[in-house]
């Protein structure tokens, strides 16, 4: 088994045990492997190990993997590519292009393009708001209290399909201080479904974090250097 076949599957443990212990229904929480800054050899190792969904941050970057010939003739169904990088209005004719998912959507006129550029012969686009939480490190994301009118707006939008809900929050090593802003996102989620929203996925957790995210009911979970390795460069 490769080094990262043997990463996957201890991530996947991570992901059932929590599972388990948070009282989640077993495999209702999808892994993404987060391949930004990995080289297409190290996608087609985790293809190899069974991994379909893959999610990138830098539209330059991916563009050039996504289509590598090193990633042709998949195992048992094509790579579905999700966007999870600041997403600017120069860039979202790529991911509408080239991407499933979106999952860093904060701001009508960016949700507005993708939609009026997503091509007729795919089905629309689906996609995540971002929502900055409590201790947020990054600035991107909608502010909790723009959620609601936001996500009413990106529902109406033809092409694309509202989701649900991302977040990023600032990285702790205290259990209690993780769990807490996605207790807000999921608070957020649920109103969103009360209002009548078919919402289905809350994107939150990734590798140092998705045991508290899964107890908060993510969904999904973004995990990228528990699988492929600390990353060369940040970001
Ligand atoms: C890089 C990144 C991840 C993966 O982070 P790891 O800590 O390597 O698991 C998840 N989500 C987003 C939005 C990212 O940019």
């Amino acid at each position: 088994m490769t080094r990262i076949a043997a990463n996957l599957q201890a991530v996947r443990q991570r992901i059932a045990a929590a599972e388990h212990a948070f009282s989640r229904v077993p495999g209702s929480v999808r892994l993404l492997a987060v391949s930004k800054t990995w080289p297409a050899e190290c996608v087609r190792e985790a293809l190899d190990a069974g991994q379909l969904a893959f999610g990138e941050s830098y539209v330059q970057e991916s563009l050039a993997k996504i289509a590598s010939p090193l990633l042709e003739t998949p195992a048992v169904a094509p790579i579905e590519w999700h966007f999870i990088g600041p997403l600017q209005s120069n860039k979202t004719r790529q991911v509408s292009e080239h991407f499933a998912w979106a999952h860093s959507v904060d701001r009508l006129k960016i949700a507005e393009r993708l939609s009026a550029q997503r091509p007729a012969v795919l089905p629309p686009l689906s996609v995540c708001l971002q929502v900055n939480v409590s201790g947020e490190a990054s600035k991107s994301g909608v502010a909790p209290a723009e959620v609601r009118d936001l996500a009413r707006r990106l529902a109406d939008l033809p092409r694309l399909h509202l989701r649900g809900l991302m977040a990023i929050p600032a990285p702790s090593d205290d259990f209690a201080a993780q769990r807490a802003p996605f207790a807000q996102v999921r608070e957020l989620y649920e109103q969103l479904r009360g209002d009548g929203l078919a919402l289905d996925t809350l994107s939150m957790g990734m590798s140092h974090d998705i045991e508290a995210a899964i107890a908060e009911g993510a969904t999904l979970v973004r995990v990228g250097s528990a699988i492929f390795g600390a990353r060369p460069v940040s970001g």
